[in-house]
């Protein structure tokens, strides 16, 4: 059974091709996984995990503008 979210429930988008993902249950298994099965990008769990899902989907952009601050201020 596939679960469409809430538009207002906040969570990240694949991080692959940016879709909002969707909730499958298949009895105790929840599993927070992108539409597109090409990206193979899901996160199975005995809850609907969006905790580890966001993490796995954070944009990367925010850690390499701190990488590249922490670099301008050694050499600063
Ligand atoms: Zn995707």
């Amino acid at each position: 059974m596939i679960l469409q979210i809430q538009p207002n429930f906040p969570c990240e988008n694949c991080i692959k091709c940016g879709k909002r993902p969707h909730v499958e249950q298949h009895k105790e298994k929840w599993t927070v996984a992108c539409p597109d099965k090409n990206c193979k990008n899901q996160v199975k769990s005995t809850i609907a995990d969006f905790t580890t899902w966001n993490r796995l989907n954070k944009k990367a952009t925010t850690i390499t503008v701190d990488k590249k601050s922490e670099k301008l201020k050694q050499t600063a």
